[in-house]
């Protein structure tokens, strides 16, 4: 099957896009965090959304599953093939011109985000959406994921910035909502729907995008704080103060001594260890750093960077702890959310859960959102013990099993305690209105066939 498919597929894409080489194919299986392992018949690079289509009708007659892989970044699993073709959209990179008068832009699943903030600043606009995975993770991926990242405080996740979509039904046919209209009350909304829908129902194949106007003026500042309490605390104060806080990140100090020994960074404050830190960045049309230099003077520790170096230094010892988890092992990564009031108690209880079963937790997040990442490392990547415990933890503290990250292969398991019977039976509905034979991304997002 794979040979004859090989070449249908090389008609439709060309032969040097269609990758059969075991030893190549090998960088398809395997996610960013090496927890999840699979195995693909194929990987196939389509250029354009007509190819999309030829692709997906070639399997779909098989029939053979199809997984959508854009930057393989996504930190559940979800793009892992299994005994699927992979579609690689890193292809599909058109960026088109900023249209300034809605100050909106058009571009290919596969540009990444590095490649699409530059494109934005080149039109003097700037794009809200911002994580540390930006020189890989693609749109077409931060879409499925409905990716969050540093600066959902201010403008919401990426299902906020996306003005409309183009997709490719499993079945081969597309569907264009490409206008960008702000107005547009003619029924469901697909591309609402395809947002956060991780590769089950359709190919994102472009993303007409929403920009914003970039800020005149950023300072950055990194805080010694007592514990998650203070942090808490103190984020909401400077978000009161209306200074434009746009992100407010949180990590421990456990985590920052990994970062260090793993990067080589010298510590922030010297000797001084404290327990907690908290980086708040804000940004506006005035410069606010001499009023969030007012906001945290009390702080037993604290600097204070406005120029970009000095910025980006800061940054650092937020943006390295996911790279340096990474190299102490593979992390089962739970990325959950409570209400910000809840953080303190659930991150207590989240630290002492994993440290009485022997492992290491590493915790860092966006504290403004109540999202936490809950790093586990020592437990095999089968093992589930813990993830289970963790996200009943954040359920029973009124918070929610993903905050950004998805479902994937990693939570399918816990879904249904965060979602009703009600709202699961109808997911299940839309998935089979989308793809009644099942071939998108089985077993990502709902409970499908095993694995393997
Ligand atoms: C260092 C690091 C930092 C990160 N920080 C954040 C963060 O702050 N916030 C956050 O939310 N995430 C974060 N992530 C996770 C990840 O970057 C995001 O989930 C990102 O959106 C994934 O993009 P990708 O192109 O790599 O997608 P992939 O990993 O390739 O795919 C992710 C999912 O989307 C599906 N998919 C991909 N492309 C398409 C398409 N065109 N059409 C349909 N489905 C598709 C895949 O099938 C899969 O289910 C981080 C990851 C790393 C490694």
């Amino acid at each position: 099957v794979t040979g004859a498919l090989a070449s249908e597929l090389a008609d439709v894409v060309g032969p040097a896009h269609v990758l059969t080489a075991r030893d190549v194919v090998a960088g398809y299986e395997v996610d960013w965090t090496g927890r999840w392992h699979g195995r693909a018949s194929l990987v196939v690079r389509p250029g354009t959304a007509e190819e999309v289509a030829a692709v997906l009708r070639a399997c779909a007659a098989r029939p053979i599953p199809v997984v959508a892989q854009g930057g393989n970044t996504g930190l559940v699993g979800g793009a892992v093939p299994f005994d699927a073709v992979v579609l690689s959209t890193t292809r599909l990179s058109e960026l088109q011109p900023v249209d300034e008068g809605s100050a909106q832009m058009t571009v290919g699943a596969g540009v990444t985000l590095s490649a699409l903030q530059q494109h934005a600043e080149g039109a003097g606009l700037a794009f809200a959406v911002d994580l540390a995975a930006r020189d890989t993770a693609t749109v077409g991926g931060m879409v499925a994921t409905n990716a969050g990242g540093l600066h959902v405080l201010r403008h919401g996740p990426m299902r906020a910035q996306v003005a409309g979509l183009e997709a490719v039904l499993p079945d081969g046919r597309v569907i264009s909502r490409l206008a960008g209209l702000l107005k547009d009350n003619t029924g469901y909304d697909l591309s609402g729907l395809l947002v956060g829908s991780e590769g089950t129902l359709a190919i994102v194949t472009s993303a007409r995008l929403r920009l914003v106007p970039p800020p005149a003026a950023r300072v950055t500042a990194l805080l010694g704080v007592s514990g998650t309490e203070e942090a808490v605390a103190r984020t909401a104060s400077v978000w009161r103060a209306g200074i434009g806080l746009e992100a407010a990140e949180l990590f421990y100090d456990d985590g920052l001594a990994l970062v260090c020994s793993m990067t080589g960074l010298a510590p922030p404050f010297g000797r001084r260890r404290p327990p907690a830190y908290l980086l708040l960045e804000c940004a506006g049309p005035q410069d606010p750093t001499a009023a969030l230099a007012e906001l945290v003077a009390d702080a037993a520790d604290s600097a204070v960077a406005g120029d970009a170096r000095g910025r980006a230094a800061l940054w650092a010892y937020r943006e390295r702890h996911t790279e340096a988890i990474g190299a102490i092992g593979v992390p089962h990564k739970l990325d959950v959310s409570v209400p910000p009031g809840v953080l303190p108690r659930f991150a207590a209880e989240a630290r002492r859960l994993i440290e009485a079963a022997g492992a290491r937790a590493v915790l860092f997040g966006h504290v403004a959102d109540g999202n936490l990442h809950v790093n586990v490392v020592g437990p095999d990547p089968e093992d589930n013990t813990l993830d289970g415990a963790v996200l009943r933890a954040a359920v029973r503290h009124g918070g929610t099993i993903s905050a950004e990250h998805g479902i994937g292969r990693a939570k399918t398991p816990w879904l249904e305690l965060s979602r009703s019977p009600a709202e699961l039976a109808t997911m299940t509905a839309i998935k089979a209105a989308f793809d009644p034979a099942g071939l998108l991304n089985p077993g990502v997002l709902l409970p499908g066939p095993p694995a393997g």
